[in-house]
């Protein structure tokens, strides 16, 4: 008889999006002449670069030929690719990233989620709350979560971003091995200091703990004194991995393209305590289980890095801080408590009532859709996220409408 994974009993949070497309269609089919605005959406809506598209054109008519054809390319990533993003995403920060140190994915959901294969079952994981529930979801697949009560999984540690702690959150009192952390933060928006990310670095090294980071958001960052990468940090580059996308900085949510760096020096323990290459684990993992991203795609990827690419993802961004600017005044105007929105496509806006009775409140007298914090974990509740990937147009109607209904 073919058994199922007993874990994937204990899975809560597909519920979320579920729930609000099941509380909007209701409200549709009941309003079919009410418009309906969506802020609630982590897609991006603007086209993918001019630059990027004319790359994967170029990507595809190197296919069509004998001479530049390209078969199955590296598992890590095209050169082209790794050096580009060496030079322009690390070094160029200060941060000592080498080529063959970052690897080419589709996707930082799959990297953020088949990461946690390469340590033991017993892995003590510690995530933050509110999360990206990928890093809960896929750890409670591999059953390290215990079971499930009280709107938390019984062997987490949970990493509370409250208002007390401005969304960044404290160092734990119990000892994790495996550190999930997010800047700029989906969903609180929150975006962390250097020296707020150096008690987190230095907190990993005394406890030889791992630190996920997850910076699918940097390119959102103006703040020149924010890092956009933990290897700004001294020190991190022993005690941490980085993941990036292409989703959220050139509109390839639909294309798939993203990157993980792991530094050499990162290592791991066995039972004995003898140390382990991170690098060389992933590197054994990957090429056996990814055949690597398309090449146009890759092309495409690369684009971005010349002088016209980045003044197109710089143009795309500006265009998305503007609406989430849009988003964070009206919300402030009409008396709410924000976070991020600055240097993040979210606002995170406290609610005077439960998160889904704001949420319901807001879809039935403004036609707007957000999407309730406690989607997102215990520490959501009492919070809604708006996000800024909606047009500029829909962004300021949506908020004359919330204005309205408030008035
Ligand atoms: N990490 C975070 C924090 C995200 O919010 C998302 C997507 O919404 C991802 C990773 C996934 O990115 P990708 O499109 O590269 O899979």
């Amino acid at each position: 008889m073919i058994k199922i994974n007993e874990n994937y009993k204990k899975l809560q949070s597909s519920y979320l999006f579920v729930e609000i497309a099941k509380r909007v269609s209701q409200f549709q089919k009941e309003n079919q002449d009410k418009e309906i605005i969506r802020m609630g959406i982590g897609d991006v809506t603007l086209p993918i670069p001019s630059v990027c598209i004319d790359a994967m054109h170029k990507g595809v008519d190197d296919l069509s030929n004998t001479k530049t054809f390209r078969g199955y390319g590296p598992e890590q990533g095209y050169d082209f690719l790794r050096e580009a993003i060496s030079e322009n995403e690390f070094k160029s920060r200060g941060a000592d990233i080498s080529a063959d140190e970052i690897f080419i994915s589709d996707g930082a959901k799959c990297d953020t989620g088949n990461f946690q294969e390469l340590f033991s079952q017993d892995t003590i994981i510690a995530l933050p709350d509110p999360v990206y529930p990928v890093y809960s979801d896929t750890n409670v697949m591999a059953g390290r979560s215990g079971n499930f009560a009280n709107g938390k999984y019984e062997n987490f540690i949970y990493l509370d971003s409250t208002e007390s702690n401005n969304f960044i959150p404290d160092l734990p009192s119990k000892k994790p091995d495996l550190i999930y952390l997010c800047f700029p933060n989906n969903p609180t928006g929150a975006t962390a200091t250097k020296d707020q990310l150096k008690k987190w670095v230095n907190y990993a090294k005394e406890n030889k703990a791992l630190i996920l980071f997850d910076a699918a958001y940097e390119t959102f960052i103006r703040d020149e004194s924010l890092p956009k990468s933990i290897f700004e940090i001294s020190g991190a580059k022993e005690v941490a991995v980085e993941f990036r996308s292409f989703s959220k900085s050139a509109g390839f949510t639909g294309v798939r393209c993203a990157h993980i760096a792991i530094p050499k020096e990162c290592k791991i323990w066995d039972k004995a305590g003898e140390s382990y290459s991170l690098h060389s684990l992933w590197n054994r993992r990957h090429s056996t289980k990814f055949n690597g991203a398309s090449y146009p795609v890759q092309r495409g990827a690369a684009a971005i890095y010349t002088s016209e690419g980045k003044k197109e993802v710089k143009a795309m961004i500006d265009y998305y801080l503007e609406n989430a600017k849009i988003i964070r005044n009206a919300m402030i105007n009409l008396g709410y408590k924000c976070t991020g929105g600055d240097n993040s496509p979210y606002v995170w806006v406290k609610t005077k009532t439960s998160s889904w009775d704001f949420f319901d409140s807001l879809l039935k007298n403004a036609g707007v859709v957000c999407t309730p914090g406690s989607g997102f974990g215990k520490c959501g509740e009492g919070f809604v996220r708006f996000s800024a990937f909606n047009t500029k147009e829909n962004t300021e109607k949506a908020m004359t409408k919330i204005a309205h209904i408030a008035n």
